[in-house]
């Protein structure tokens, strides 16, 4: 569904993505995980349309997604730290996004029940905690039921409770065909929604493998094994 080719991307003279080339099929959840600073959250942001590459091509199905900031409604996006403007009341970002989309209604509030955002759409923005942001853009990534995902980080910050809401919602869309794209840091949680792994090093793909590959590649039944190894080790398929 998703196929980037040649992707290269800098910033002045830091060279951030160096010959991407992947594609993504439907109906998983990839996690995207590498060190900081190895260019996640700017291939995350490439696909998105937010940052245009020095060059390759991103497509989705088929066509080229870049320049064209229509597909943007074909994508949630959960950022690492949403920024929103600190007057906007919780209703009125929801408008603001659904105008974005270019929806008519809201045709995924299953988080914004499960968060009882409800209760507080009165709320401005800046008056809510980080956790509560986190499940406002948690909702906002998911409501108007976009086929593809990209959760940077989705977990940080939420509390215990209102994470496993999180993943059983990340679970049950990808049953439902969505392809979902997940940066993380924290092995057991990929390992709990992940069925493939991507590592970024330095802006180049040093793997790319469902975690049943890994381990097996590596003989270790636990992920945080099976990547440590590799990284210490190499890849050697
Ligand atoms: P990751 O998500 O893997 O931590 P990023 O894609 O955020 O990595 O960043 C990769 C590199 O690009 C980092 O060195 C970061 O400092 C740099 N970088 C990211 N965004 C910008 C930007 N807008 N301008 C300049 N440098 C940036």
């Amino acid at each position: 569904m998703i196929t980037i080719k040649n992707l290269h991307k800098s910033y002045g003279k830091l060279q951030v993505l160096r010959d991407v080339n992947v594609e993504f099929g439907t109906g998983k959840v990839v996690s995207i995980i590498g060190p900081n600073g190895a260019g996640k959250t700017t291939m995350s942001k490439c696909i998105l349309g937010m940052v245009l590459p020095d060059s390759g091509d991103i497509q989705l199905n088929g066509e080229s997604v870049l320049k064209k900031y229509a597909y943007r409604s074909q994508i949630g996006y959960m950022p690492q730290i949403g920024k929103y403007p600190v007057n906007m009341k919780i209703r009125q970002v929801i408008e603001m996004i659904r105008d974005i989309r270019k929806k008519e209604k809201n045709v995924d509030e299953e988080l914004i029940g499960l968060y009882a955002l409800e209760e507080i759409y009165d709320k401005r923005m800046g008056a809510l905690s980080g956790g509560t942001k986190q499940k406002v853009s948690a909702a906002l990534a998911f409501l108007f039921d976009p086929p593809i995902l990209i959760l940077d980080e989705p977990t940080a910050g939420l509390d215990p409770i209102a994470a496993e809401i999180l993943k059983a919602k990340i679970l049950k869309e990808k049953k439902r065909g969505k392809l979902i794209l997940i940066t993380s840091h924290i092995m057991s949680e990929i390992e709990e929604v992940a069925d493939e792994v991507l590592c970024l090093v330095d802006g180049s793909i040093k793997f790319y493998e469902s975690i049943v590959e890994l381990k097996a590649h590596t003989q270790e039944d636990r992920l945080s094994r099976a990547v440590a190894k590799i990284m210490n080790e190499g890849y050697h398929p």
